[in-house]
């Protein structure tokens, strides 16, 4: 089969693979129906993740139908329609039975999946750790539906839990990309009193303004004001950074009231500046990612009784044979795209 490999740092290309096989008792195989471009995919593709070895197939988000499993996997079987969750984890370690999936300290634990082993952007996938890293999709709920529940949904729904958001809330989310859409769906659904979204694309903040009229929308030139001016303490009681810009980082601290949440959902390319003598006496609380991709099931209900919809994320559509287009538009960030959606052989 076809694999859109990581060749070396600045090169992905088409390489010809065997089919994946089962090789551990918990894996699973499954033919991929539907997956998508994640940023985390281009981190690879410039070089910025130095965890991802070259000769992989790359791609994390992705849906599709089992194919065979191995003898230890119970919770799903040949033929269910799954979600693939960007991270494996045994579901049995410290970390696992903590909830922080992220750091499973198995072999194949964290993620792995198009960065450490061979992952989706190819007809077929070997998933460890089966019974936790997919996610049957309930009958009602599409492919397109259940595209981004694994990874963006994944990391939204996560930033929006561990934000201890209340409903006497200011919520500041700076970033109207596609995880910072996700987030903001996934802080919708906690109700706090305002959403003021930061986003300097007027593309995307006008996106923002269509499909969320209730959401307060501003730039990152006029943040710190419009935050001052639209909530009751001096600033946002929660701030999640989703940008990941050279001076996001910056902006989420400085517009927390005292004694906020932080949380740096972004991931940078570079190392931010922590000015502790600066911001003494705010007594702010960081909380930094990545994401713990143990709620799909969660999510895949939320979806399906109607209160999470991320099929507006889906901009454009591919099939596989064209991905080496579909990277190009979603790189370029040409023609108003958000997320892409490749249609499996
Ligand atoms: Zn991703
Ligand atoms: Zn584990």
């Amino acid at each position: 089969m076809r694999a859109y490999t990581y060749i070396e740092p600045g090169r992905f290309e088409w390489r010809e693979k065997p089919k994946p096989e089962l090789r551990d008792s918990h894996d699973a195989i499954v033919r991929i129906t539907l997956s998508s471009i994640c940023t985390s995919d281009l981190h690879i593709k410039h070089g910025h993740v130095p965890r991802a070895i070259p000769g992989i197939t790359v791609g994390h988000e992705m849906v599709g139908i089992i194919e065979s499993v191995g003898p230890e996997v119970v919770s799903v079987a040949p033929g269910d329609r799954v979600t693939v969750n960007v991270e494996t984890f045994c579901g049995k370690c410290f970390f696992c039975r903590h909830g922080y999936v992220n750091n499973c300290e198995a072999p194949d634990g964290g993620w792995v999946l198009g960065c450490r082993i061979d992952g989706g952007q190819a007809p077929y996938v070997r998933v460890p750790y089966a019974d936790t890293g997919l996610t049957p999709i309930p009958e009602t709920v599409s492919d397109e539906q259940a595209l981004f529940v694994g990874d963006i949904l994944s990391t939204g729904f996560w930033a929006a839990r561990i934000s201890e958001i209340t409903p006497d809330d200011t919520v500041l989310i700076i970033g109207a990309g596609p995880t910072g859409i996700c987030t903001l769906l996934c802080t919708m659904l906690k109700n706090p009193r305002r959403i003021i979204v930061c986003e300097k694309s007027l593309e995307r903040a006008e996106f923002v303004r269509n499909h969320y009229p209730e959401v307060l929308v501003t730039t990152p030139d006029d943040c710190t004001d419009f935050v001052l001016a639209n909530s009751d303490h001096g600033g946002a009681d929660v701030v999640l950074e989703v940008a990941g810009g050279d001076d996001t980082f910056h902006l989420a601290w400085k517009c927390a009231r005292p004694n906020a949440i932080v949380t740096i959902v972004a991931l940078y390319d570079k190392p931010q500046i922590l000015p502790l003598p600066d911001m003494y006496g705010k007594n702010l609380v960081f909380k930094t990612g990545g994401v713990d991709g143990c709620d799909c099931a969660e999510i895949l209900r939320l979806i399906e009784t109607g209160k999470i919809d991320t099929t507006p994320l889906i901009t454009h559509r591919f099939s596989l044979e064209n991905l080496e287009e579909a990277y190009r538009v979603f790189e370029s960030r040409e023609e108003g795209i958000i997320k892409v959606a490749i249609k499996g052989e």
